[in-house]
């Protein structure tokens, strides 16, 4: 089952995060690898949508916000768009885009950042938006301050955090086919004190000692540990000379999850919106009809009697178009 762990280090100003999916991970890649129209994801492409996904629960965990938090990747490679959206509930949905050929092992670089004009977007939606109100959306490039191409997303998002909460943060990220996961060290704010005159003001990003011994641990922490061990394991080993004090985990119940409002009905409304003309002319074309969601990329597949199904079955007419003036 997928879980979700936060903690404090006591009395530090230090909070921390792991997050690991793994039937939420594993029901994104089935999704993809049955749709015939896409197939599986590379594996790259597999590694780098399942960090999004954890970074995004991590992410989402982060804030106190009552709407949808999207982390969005705009390539200038072969992946055009990377997706993963995180409900305030832990539900999340991920995809990616690709169009044309993925070097094999290709990196982050050659994935999204060929020119150096690939772009993350990180975007909260509010759940009660009102009329004209726009999300909010920060955008980061996918290079560091030299220029330099970042060849990890978790480079990318630490930037982002730097930049836009003026928020210290470590992050590690990895996924394989069973499990996605990441862990979070973040620097907390701390107001009102060690602010006197002359004392040095621990607040200022990168000053902070008890910050980045931790952060330092938390950097040793390895891709093959974060995949395979579990929570408790890991912070043992990292933290065992700190006092870190654990919250009620998100598991079972609260566990993060995977959801997507798309559904076999759902397509047979559209379907049914095209026209049985339209729809008659696709089946003489190809034989059946195939829809894949664009937010999971699960195929619905409808062969004829399905699809003359649609039109005959009881609510097939279109209601009425009010007539407007
Ligand atoms: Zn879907």
């Amino acid at each position: 089952m997928s879980e979700l762990h936060k903690f404090i280090f006591d009395g530090l100003p230090v909070r921390g995060m792991i997050v690991r999916l793994t039937d939420a991970w594993q029901e994104i890649l089935r999704r993809r690898a049955g749709n015939t129209g896409t197939g599986a994801y590379p594996e790259p492409v597999r590694e780098l949508i399942g960090e999004m996904a954890a970074a995004a629960v991590l992410m989402q965990g982060n804030i106190k916000f009552n709407g949808a938090l999207v982390l969005q990747i705009f390539g200038d490679g072969p992946v055009k768009v990377a997706v993963a959206e995180v409900q305030p509930d832990f539900s999340l949905r991920a995809t990616a885009t690709l169009v044309g050929e993925l070097p094999a092992g290709a990196s982050l670089s050659q994935m999204v950042n060929v020119n150096n004009q690939g772009r993350c977007a990180i975007t909260l939606d509010p759940k009660d938006r009102l009329p004209g109100q726009q999300p909010y959306q920060g955008v980061v490039p996918l290079f560091g301050d030299q220029r330099q191409k970042l060849e990890r997303l978790s480079e990318v998002l630490e930037h982002y955090m730097l930049q836009s909460e003026q928020l210290d943060t470590v992050l590690v990220l990895a996924a394989d086919d069973q499990v996605a996961a990441g862990l979070l060290i973040q620097r907390l704010p701390v107001l009102g004190t060690n602010n006197l005159p002359g004392q040095a003001n621990e607040d200022e990003i990168g000053l902070n000692e008890h910050y980045n011994r931790i952060a330092i641990l938390a950097k040793s922490l390895k891709r093959e540990e974060l995949l395979t061990l579990d929570v408790d394991t890991i912070l043992r080993r990292l933290f065992w000379e700190e006092q870190v004090l654990r919250f009620e985990p998100f598991a079972g119940a609260t566990a993060p999850r995977f959801a997507c409002s798309c559904s076999r009905e759902r397509v047979g409304r559209m379907i049914r919106s095209l026209g049985v003309e339209e729809a008659d002319s696709i089946i003489a074309e190809r034989g059946h009809i195939e829809v894949g969601c664009d937010f999971c990329g699960q195929q619905y597949h409808f062969d004829p009697v399905d699809a003359a199904q649609i039109f005959t079955s009881p609510d097939a007419q279109p209601p009425v178009e009010p007539i407007v003036h």
